[in-house]
């Protein structure tokens, strides 16, 4: 209840609306009460055999259900004197046709000003889940599977939004009508609405008894979806290697079994849901029936105290009950079904940030001077350790090439310099900083990234560059374009620099992709630039127009570039040999050959010097 409670908490911001949709509820209730109650001794007047009696002064109308109707059967018994029977009739009808245009539309106002609630509150939630997920680590998202995010802020949510009307309903609407219907029905014969509340609860009782495995089925559910929905994701983004390797079927076969279980658990939901509205009706109705039996026996003995017209009109508003009464059980039973929903969207929402900003956090300006990794250990998740006693200063200016066998640790290396990841003991620090009191969005600011994979987005390529720069002019875009070998191939596109790229970029060559990070990399003007492997995926031609735009990237800024090929490194100022998580060898290229180490070894095997 407290997940749904911090979900509903962004009612804050709706109280007029809540204000509004309360209040014309409260009105439509009442009009309905009154009408219900008018019927019957307005029937009694007309269809007796005498003529009624006028009292002499006319009632006072305030406020209240008795006064009501009190004025009107005055007003009626007048007409009836005056009028005639007839009249009368027509007056009846007439009266009950406004008061239930008038309760229909004041409870089309409640509901009216009940919609930006609603809606509301989902928008808030949708926002605060989506600003989580940019705040949240990297680490977050390399333990969950991305459909099972997706689920959340989609279906979740929807999930969500049946559960706050509902809750609404119950916490506003039903136990106002409720509350009313037995107001008058106390009011009517206190009785037989005692015995209607001995009998109530018994029935609450069975109908909330099933509902109870509603939450944690309906958990289970989410869950078989989002796993639904990470296949869905991995397959569109690994169709081609689906093809080429001919797993269509195994795929096929993995989604459907999945997609099977969530079926099963999907029928067990429904199933027990839909059991609510007959239920509760059946429940409902066997209480009618019960005072019918109990109070109809009292009315036939003549010791009930209510008329025969009496006991109808209070069986008339008794039915009515069962409709809230019914929505309240339904209510329930979603109810616990959004529960579910809730705490999968708030584990999110209170997910720990881990990597968080001093309140202090200093600013920096420029980098000045150098970087420092002292004594740097890391492991992801306290498992095996990673880094291991990492010493490294990179100087303004220089360019530091980290090689090394796969898995040696050089990518997590570089990752911790942006606090993608924090280190588990030592420091890094920039010009005597320590990266953890500094402001993230400066740090980052100082910090390009040039990966082996090129992250592109489905937009235009001007967007794709300009990623997050704001205020550049075309001129700015197609100067770092050129440099960044890419102008050329981009006014051959179809629609130049507002062309799409497709879907991750895939409408270009791995060549293309790669220029364009080059490009927004030269437009972001880092002074720290890191480059993971930028040239290993593409073939001879295009990794020549790539490295020469890498150069020019590269030049008058400090530079930690990660190489399988060597032959692209030879000229750095010091190559670092990474194996195991440990520095093993440092120093030039020509300092490494001579040493005949590890270095020296991969260079042979690559068949260069
Ligand atoms: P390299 O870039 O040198 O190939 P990495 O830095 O990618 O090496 O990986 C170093 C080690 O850390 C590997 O053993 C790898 O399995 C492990 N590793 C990398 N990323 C994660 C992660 N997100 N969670 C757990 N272990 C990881």
């Amino acid at each position: 209840m407290k997940h749904l409670l911090r979900v509903l908490s962004h009612s804050i911001h709706y109280k007029v609306n809540i204000g509004l949709n309360l209040l014309f509820n409260i009105f439509a209730i009442v009009f309905s009460a009154v009408s219900l109650a008018m019927v019957a001794p307005f029937l009694q007047l007309l269809f007796k055999s005498e003529m009624p009696e006028l009292s002499k002064q006319a009632p006072h109308l305030y406020f209240s259900v008795d006064s009501i109707i009190e004025y009107f059967e005055y007003t009626f018994t007048k007409i009836i004197i005056v009028e005639g029977r007839y009249s009368a009739l027509v007056f009846i009808c007439v009266t009950v046709i406004v008061v239930f245009f008038l309760k229909n539309l004041f409870r089309y106002l409640a509901m009216y000003f009940l919609a930006p609630w609603r809606n509301g509150i989902l928008r808030d939630v949708r926002n605060e889940i989506f600003a989580k997920i940019l705040a949240l680590p990297i680490s977050y998202f390399t333990e969950k599977r991305k459909g099972d995010i997706i689920t959340r802020v989609t279906s979740d949510i929807q999930e969500i939004e049946i559960s706050i009307v509902q809750f609404l309903e119950i916490i506003f609407r039903e136990p106002i009508t409720i509350l009313t219907y037995l107001g008058v029905m106390l009011y009517m014969s206190p009785q037989l609405t005692l015995f209607i509340l001995i009998v109530l609860p018994l029935t609450g009782y069975i109908i909330g008894t099933i509902g109870k495995t509603l939450k944690k089925q309906s958990k289970m559910g989410q869950e078989r979806l989002g796993e639904l929905v990470t296949i869905i994701e991995e397959t569109l983004s690994g169709l081609r290697i689906i093809k080429a390797f001919n797993v269509e079927a195994y795929r096929r076969h993995q989604f459907s079994s999945i997609n099977h279980t969530l079926f099963s658990i999907q029928n067990k939901i429904k199933r027990r849901q839909q059991l609510s509205s007959p239920l509760s009706e059946f429940m409902g109705i066997s209480v009618v029936a019960a005072v019918l039996w109990y109070g109809g026996g009292l009315v036939l003995n003549d010791s009930l105290g209510l008329s025969p017209e009496g006991f109808i009109t209070y069986i008339v508003i008794f039915s009515q009950i069962i409709s809230p009464a019914k929505a309240f059980s339904t209510a329930y039973y979603n109810i616990r079904k959004g529960m579910a929903s809730s705490e999968r969207i708030v584990n999110v929402l209170n997910a720990d940030l881990q990597i968080v900003e001093k309140d202090n956090a200093l600013t920096i300006d420029c980098f000045s001077s150098e970087i420092n990794f002292d004594g740097v250990n890391f492991s992801y998740n306290d498992q095996a350790q990673v880094l291991k006693g990492i010493n490294l200063k990179v100087k303004k200016g220089e360019c530091i090439a980290l090689v090394g066998p796969s898995g040696a640790g050089k990518t997590t290396l570089v990752d911790l310099l942006p606090r993608f990841y924090d280190v588990s003991s030592g420091n890094i620090t920039i010009d005597g900083i320590n990266v953890k009191d500094l402001k993230l969005t400066d740090l980052r600011d100082k910090i390009g990234f040039v990966s082996q994979q090129a992250i592109l987005f489905n937009d235009s390529v001007y967007n794709n560059i300009s990623f997050g720069v704001e205020g550049v002019s075309q001129a700015q875009i197609e100067r770092a374009a050129k440099l960044a070998n890419a102008h050329d191939f981009i006014i051959g596109l179809e629609g130049g620099y507002n062309a799409n790229i497709g879907d991750q970029g895939s409408k270009l060559s791995g060549g293309q992709k790669q220029r364009l990070t080059i490009a927004r990399a030269i437009l972001k003007n880092p002074a720290i630039l890191i480059l993971d492997e930028a040239t290993s995926a593409l073939d001879t031609e295009s990794e020549k127009l790539v490295q020469d735009a890498l150069i020019k990237l590269m030049k008058d800024r400090t530079s930690i570039v990660i190489a399988h090929r060597l032959s692209t490194i030879q000229h750095a100022d010091k190559i670092i040999v990474l194996k195991d998580g440990e520095i093993k060898e440092s120093g030039t290229h020509k300092d490494l050959l001579s040493l005949g180490g590890i270095y020296n070894n991969l260079v042979s095997l690559q068949n260069i010097n």
